[in-house]
């Protein structure tokens, strides 16, 4: 799906690989987010030690692994990737925690989908850069303090609220990502179109930035397809694209002008259609499109929200003017005629 913001192929990780920018400079927008870092880092390096634990919480696709990149790279630390739903039992966080080597960052994507026995582990580690390892079975198990290397703990997910209170309290930053606007939206674009070597004008960069949701991750992918078209429609003579091909290339593949993706354009549909426009309960909406809450929360509301198709109510959920309007359709309470 052209506009999930998390699903990834193998041709796309390389891709990404190479767009990733590797400073903070480099790093378009989050400006806010970009100076905090940038002091927590200094400040770490003025006292020669490794930088406090930093918790990143934002949408898929805003730049979370790239920051954590970003940390390693800017204090010349090596860095270990991990993710929560690869640490299933304790066991996996330990052999992981106790290979690590002195200063190096350990990120740990999707943090909030770590085993429960896992998180315990990892209070003790953040706080003290120790853990206990139980030793033996059953009555004679003892539990063997092992002190770790000093590390930097970079913990990424999709909201800050999924994680329990005390793992959240010991991150000594927490940075909460934005959707990124237009203007940081063509940066990033005019960026990945000249790695892309593709010669492409402003309108066409603009056209591409509304339709991304805000999104970097889907901004890149977009515009490779652009470059697709240009290049086939080209003959192979070289990629030049204006509006009228970025419209073309972006309607051949479904992406609507607000660039809602098919869960987005789901949940919308049922909002409107079977509920009336609503209000109605975030898990009655989940259910109904097939998915959990967490991610309908976490991953499809956010996004809704922000551009205005969706309020969030006491009572529920409840599809504003712009959504009828934009589905084409004629608001009208439930039941009436
Ligand atoms: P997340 O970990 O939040 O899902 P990533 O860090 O993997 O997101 O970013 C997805 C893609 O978007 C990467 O290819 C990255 O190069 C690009 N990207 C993200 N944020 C920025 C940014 N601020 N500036 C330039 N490119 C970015």
């Amino acid at each position: 799906d052209l506009t999930d913001p998390e699903l990834a192929s193998e041709a796309e990780l390389a891709f990404e690989g190479a767009l990733r920018p590797k400073s903070l400079q480099e790093f378009v927008g989050q400006s806010k987010v970009r100076g905090q870092l940038q002091l927590l880092l200094t400040a770490a390096q003025l006292q020669q030690r490794t930088p406090d634990h930093i918790l990143l919480a934002g949408p898929p696709g805003l730049g979370k692994t790239t920051l954590a990149m970003i940390v390693a790279h800017e204090g010349g630390r090596p860095l270990r990737m991990s993710s929560g739903p690869a640490i299933q039992h304790a066991g996996d966080l330990a052999a992981i925690l106790s290979s690590l080597v002195p200063g190096e960052v350990l990120f740990i994507d999707e943090i909030h989908r770590m085993a429960r026995s896992a998180e315990e582990m990892l209070y003790l580690a953040m706080e003290d850069f120790r853990i206990d390892i139980m030793v033996g079975k059953g009555a004679g198990a003892t539990s063997v303090p092992l002190d770790l290397a000093p590390f930097t703990l970079v913990g990424a997910t999709t909201r800050a609220g999924l994680l329990p209170n005390p793992l959240r309290d010991r991150f000594g930053f927490t940075a909460h990502l934005e959707f990124y606007d237009r203007g940081e939206l063509e940066q990033v674009l005019e960026r990945a179109a000249r790695m892309l070597g593709l010669d492409i004008d402003g309108e066409a960069l603009a056209e591409i930035a509304g339709r991304c949701r805000g999104t970097p991750r889907i901004a890149n992918r977009l515009l490779r397809r652009v470059r697709d078209y240009a290049l086939v429609h080209s003959g192979g003579a070289g990629a030049r694209a204006d509006l009228e091909a970025v419209r073309a290339a972006l309607e051949l593949y479904d992406v609507d002008a607000l660039g809602l993706d098919r869960l987005d354009r789901a949940v919308m549909t049922i909002l409107l259609e079977r509920f009336g426009g609503g209000p109605v309960g975030l898990n009655t909406l989940a259910v109904s499109v097939g998915e959990e809450s967490e991610t309908i929360e976490a991953v499809v509301e956010p996004f809704l929200v922000r551009i205005g198709l969706i309020t969030r109510t006491p009572r529920g959920r409840v599809a504003a003017p712009a959504a009828w309007r934009h589905f084409g359709l004629a608001e009208h309470a439930p039941g009436v005629e």
